[in-house]
């Protein structure tokens, strides 16, 4: 018995050092990642509705810099405070002030604009119900785009006008920057320079294309697949893409996918499904060429749409019908509220 009592004891310190020598091998890969990383994707909001607190946002920065612009802004005060809770802040040095939270300070003092694909509600109301304890910055978006923004919200009568531009009276906090379609702007206060494009969806919806120097990482916004929209939009983006990776990198994306492929293509309303997404990067990977172009790419999939139903679980089944089509080698990544990813 001794004996056995022995083996046991042996068997267990092995199985305590080979999970330590896993752990600290995942660490060193995580450690290595972090090191080559160029952007800080942190995910404010991972879904496409209906859930109010956990709508389409992130936050981005170039690594050499502690400053973000906001990737749409469905949901921002909470998913501030739910990354906080999750440490993704942990490598940013907050300075502490006395007179707000931690996250008030990340928002007043490190989000430094946002970049808005659209007027849908879904991709701006935490910019607009966070907008009284806010500090001054730009909102940059297509020219269509503001404009909409502009009538619909900030009209004094959904919300008081926060902006500069519109119906009187104006509380100026927000600087409205109207983005011209393919020419890089530079993102006030941080490293990035953006470029938008345009897409199709029920009203029109961008693209924006990030470079921190030599590398590039693009969002794109709600957007419907080519075939279904017959307005050639995405190809724009892929051929721009495929010419700028001559001598830039590309370290990620996020897209969009709101419904399983059973979806008919008449309800998606300008939206994609897993098998639209993956057509789409087959169009882009001949676009660039090469053996595996896209080899290893991560690819962030946003806007899942979170449902009430039972028995219905869209972000489980749209993972396994991405990985099913995944043969172009793509690290497909289904995002959580809370969550720091580097590029
Ligand atoms: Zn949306
Ligand atoms: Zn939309």
């Amino acid at each position: 018995m001794p004996k056995l009592a022995h083996l046991i004891k042996q068997l267990t310190v092995l199985t305590l050092l080979f999970s330590v020598h896993c752990f600290a091998n995942q660490q060193d890969l995580v450690n290595e990642e972090s090191k080559n990383a160029s952007f800080e994707l942190i995910v404010l909001g991972d879904s496409g509705g209906i859930e109010d607190g956990n709508l389409s946002a992130f936050l981005l920065r170039s690594v050499k810099s502690h400053n973000y612009v906001a990737l749409d802004a469905g949901t921002i005060v909470n998913g501030i405070n739910q990354s906080v809770k999750q440490n993704a802040f942990a490598d940013l040095p907050i300075r502490h002030n006395p007179n707000w939270s931690t996250s008030g300070t990340i928002l007043r003092d490190h989000v430094k604009g946002y970049l808005v694909s659209h007027s849908h509600l879904d991709h701006i109301n935490g910019l607009l119900v966070a907008s009284p304890e806010d500090t001054n910055k730009n909102i940059y978006a297509l020219a269509s785009v503001n404009k909409m923004i502009g009538e619909t919200y900030f009209n004094g009568i959904a919300w008081a006008n926060f902006t500069d531009r519109g119906r009187p009276p104006t509380l100026n906090k927000y600087h409205v920057v109207d983005l011209p379609i393919g020419e890089p702007i530079s993102v006030t206060d941080t490293q990035l320079k953006v470029t938008a494009f345009s897409l199709s969806h029920p009203v029109e919806s961008s693209a924006f294309v990030l470079e921190n120097g030599s590398d590039m990482f693009v969002y794109f916004g709600d957007t419907g697949a080519d075939i279904v929209e017959k307005q050639g939009k995405l190809q724009v983006i892929w051929r721009y893409l495929a010419k700028q990776m001559q001598h830039k990198q590309l370290r990620g994306m996020v897209i969009e996918v709101s419904f399983e492929n059973e979806r008919p293509h008449n309800l998606l309303f300008g939206h994609l499904t897993p098998k639209l997404l993956m057509q789409e990067l087959h169009s882009f990977a001949s676009k660039v060429g090469g053996k595996a172009p896209l080899q290893d790419l991560k690819v962030v999939i946003s806007h899942i749409k979170y449902t009430l139903a039972n028995n219905l679980n869209p972000r489980l089944k749209i993972k396994q019908q991405l990985d099913e089509a995944n043969n172009l080698g793509l690290q497909i990544i289904i995002p959580e509220q809370g969550q720091k990813l580097v590029f």
